[in-house]
C-alpha cells in the first residue's frame, strides 16, 4: 500500500513537473520532464567520474587542450547565433581524455570530451569542428534529456559508482576497470537524433567559418575506418555512432545546401597544435601494445614496452601508472609504490593512481599509509574498491561503524566488489540485526493453520533462525505472549523455507526473526 502511494506521488509531480517546451535546436514543441537546470546538474555531478573511468584528462600537453577549448568555444557561439531566438546557454566546457579509443561525447547540459585517440585521426581544425558541432548539437537539443526521460541513462545517479568491475583483488585491474562506464556516456540517441545533430553540426561551422566539406570527409574517414574494423574504433565512437553511406550521403546534400565552399579547413593550424600528439604516437604506441601484453600475461613485453614509451615520453604519468600496475601484480610493492608516485607526481587528481597505491601500501603493511592513498582515490571519485578496502582497514582497527558505512555505500554498486561488501556487512551485523536480513511472511495453509515463509535475503548461509510470534492491537501494542520458533538447520543464501505454526488466527498476529547467526 504504502509503495503504491509513493508511486502515485511520483506519478502526480511528474504530471506537474513536466512542461510542454520548444525544443532549443529544432524549434518543435515537446514535452520536458528536465530542466535546464537540472540538465546542468546531471551533467556538473557525472562529468569528472566520466572523464576519469575513461583514463583521465590528457595532462602532457596542456595547450592542445586549450586549442581544443578555442575551437568548441567558436562553434559554441555559432550555435547560439544561429539560435538566437532560444534564451537557453549552456554553459559548453570541453576536457582532452588520455584515451587512445577514438571517441567523443556530450553529456546533458554541454560538458563534452574528446579523446586523444580521435584527435589524432582528425584532419583540420574544421573535422575538428564538425565534431564538436556534432556534439553541441546532442547537448543543445537535449538528446542525453530525453534518453533520461525516457530512463535510458542512469537515473542521476553517479557513474562512478559503477567502477568496481574488477573486484577487491587488484589482480585484476590491468584487465579491468579503464572502460567500465565508457558506454553510460556513449548511448545511443538513435537515427534521428544522429542525423539531427549531423545537420545542425554542420550549420554551426558553417557559422563559425568551417567550410562544411570537412564534415563529408570525415564521415567518409569513419566508414572506413570502420570497414577496417579497427578494434579501437569498434569500441568508441562507431558503438555510438555507426557509420553508414546514408550519413555521408546527408552531409554531401547538407553542404550543398549551406554553401561555404570558400571557408576554410584550417589543416596546418592543426597539424602545429596537435604536433606533440604526433610526436608522442610512438609512445602511445607502444603503452597500448604494452597493456595488451599483460592482458594476455606476457608480461616481458609488457615491461619492454612500457619502458620504452616511458624513454619516448617521461612526462606522461599513465606510463608510470602501468609500470606500477605491472609491479604490484608481480607482487613488487615497493617498486609499485615508487612508480604510483612517479605518476601522482605528475597527475595528482587520477582516483586509480592513488587505489593502486593504496593495495600496494596495504601489502607492505603500512595501513596509514593506505588508508591515506584509498581516502584520497575516494574523494576524487567515490568507487566501491576504495570504500571496501577502507571498510576492511576500518575493521581491523575495530572501528565497527566506520566499517558498516563504507561497506554499505560500496554494496549499493551492482559490481563484483560491491558483492563482495555486502557479504562483509551482512558478516558484521547480521547477529545483531538478523530481521534486516531474513524476512517472514505470514500466510494461512489449506488446513487453516498459519505458517510463516522465511527468506533468508542474505548474501551468505546462516543457521539457528528463531522467529517470535505474538499478537498485536490495532494501536500496535502487544496483547499477547511471545512464542518463539526455530527454523531447523541451515538456510543458504536466498533460500526459502515454510514454518507451520498451531495457530489458526492470524488476525493481529506478527512474526519477527529474532535471532540468527551465520552458517560458517
Ligand atoms: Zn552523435
Amino acid at each position: 500500500m504504502r509503495a503504491l502511494n509513493r508511486a502515485f506521488v511520483l506519478l502526480l509531480s511528474a504530471i506537474v513537473l513536466a512542461a510542454c517546451g520548444t525544443n532549443p535546436v529544432t524549434g518543435e514543441r515537446e514535452l520536458q520532464f528536465i530542466s535546464t537546470a537540472q540538465e546542468i546538474k546531471i551533467g556538473e555531478q557525472n562529468y569528472l567520474p566520466a572523464r576519469q573511468v575513461q583514463g583521465g584528462d590528457y595532462v602532457v600537453d596542456r595547450d592542445i587542450t586549450q586549442y581544443v577549448q578555442q575551437v568548441m568555444q567558436r562553434v559554441a557561439d555559432a550555435s547560439v547565433r544561429v539560435n538566437a531566438d532560444q534564451d537557453r546557454q549552456l554553459p559548453y566546457e570541453i576536457e582532452v581524455i588520455n584515451s587512445s579509443v577514438p571517441n567523443a561525447w556530450a553529456m546533458p547540459g554541454g560538458k563534452m570530451a574528446i579523446n586523444r585517440g580521435l584527435l589524432t585521426e582528425l584532419n583540420s581544425e574544421a573535422e575538428l569542428a564538425a565534431v564538436l558541432g556534432h556534439e553541441i548539437v546532442h547537448a543543445a537539443a537535449r538528446h542525453g534529456a530525453k534518453a533520461q526521460e525516457r530512463g535510458m541513462l542512469l537515473q542521476g545517479g553517479l557513474l562512478a559508482a559503477q567502477i568496481g568491475s574488477a573486484g577487491s583483488r587488484y589482480g585484476n585491474l590491468i584487465a579491468g576497470g579503464a572502460m567500465v562506464g565508457a558506454q553510460l556516456v556513449s548511448t545511443k540517441y538513435g537515427r534521428d537524433a544522429e542525423l539531427q545533430s549531423d545537420y545542425y553540426g554542420m550549420k554551426y561551422m558553417v557559422e563559425a567559418g568551417y567550410n562544411p566539406q570537412a564534415a563529408v570527409d570525415l564521415q567518409e574517414t569513419f566508414v572506413r575506418l570502420s570497414e577496417g574494423r579497427k578494434t579501437n574504433w569498434l569500441e568508441g565512437l562507431f558503438a555510438s555512432h555507426p557509420p553508414s553511406a546514408e550519413r555521408v550521403a546527408r552531409n554531401r546534400e547538407t553542404a550543398a545546401q549551406l554553401g561555404g565552399n570558400d571557408l576554410e579547413y584550417g589543416r596546418d593550424r592543426y597539424k602545429r597544435a596537435i604536433s606533440a600528439l604526433t610526436r608522442d604516437a610512438d609512445a602511445y604506441a607502444a603503452h597500448d601494445e604494452a597493456l595488451k601484453a599483460a592482458q594476455k600475461k606476457d608480461f616481458k613485453t609488457a615491461y619492454k614496452e612500457v619502458d620504452k614509451a616511458i624513454r619516448l615520453q617521461p612526462r606522461e604519468p599513465k606510463f608510470f601508472g602501468l609500470k606500477g600496475d605491472l609491479a604490484l601484480n608481480e607482487k613488487k610493492f615497493k617498486t609499485a609504490v615508487a612508480q604510483y608516485d612517479q605518476a601522482i607526481k605528475l597527475y595528482p587528481d587520477y582516483f586509480a593512481f592513488h587505489l593502486h597505491q593504496g593495495y600496494a601500501k596495504q601489502e607492505l603493511g603500512d595501513k596509514a599509509g593506505a588508508r591515506r592513498a584509498f581516502e584520497k582515490s575516494n574523494s576524487i571519485v567515490p568507487t566501491p574498491n576504495a570504500q571496501k578496502a577502507l571498510g576492511d582497514l576500518a575493521l581491523a582497527a575495530g572501528n565497527r561503524d566506520a566499517a558498516l558505512k563504507y561497506f554499505a555505500s560500496a554494496a549499493q554498486t551492482n559490481t563484483a566488489v560491491g558483492k563482495e561488501a555486502l557479504v562483509s556487512m551482512t558478516r558484521l551485523e547480521l547477529p545483531q540485526n538478523p530481521d534486516k536480513y531474513i524476512s517472514t511472511r505470514l500466510a494461512l495453509n489449506n488446513s487453516g493453520q498459519v505458517v510463516i515463509q522465511v527468506h533468508n535475503r542474505a548474501p551468505v548461509a546462516v543457521r539457528d533462525v528463531q522467529i517470535i510470534t505474538a499478537y498485536f492491537d490495532n494501536l500496535g501494542n502487544q496483547v499477547s505472549r511471545t512464542q518463539t520458533m526455530r527454523v531447523r538447520g541451515s538456510l543458504d543464501a536466498g533460500e526459502r523455507t515454510t514454518l507451520t505454526t498451531r495457530i489458526t488466527d492470524a488476525n493481529g498476529l506478527r512474526a519477527q526473526v529474532s535471532k540468527a547467526r551465520l552458517a560458517e
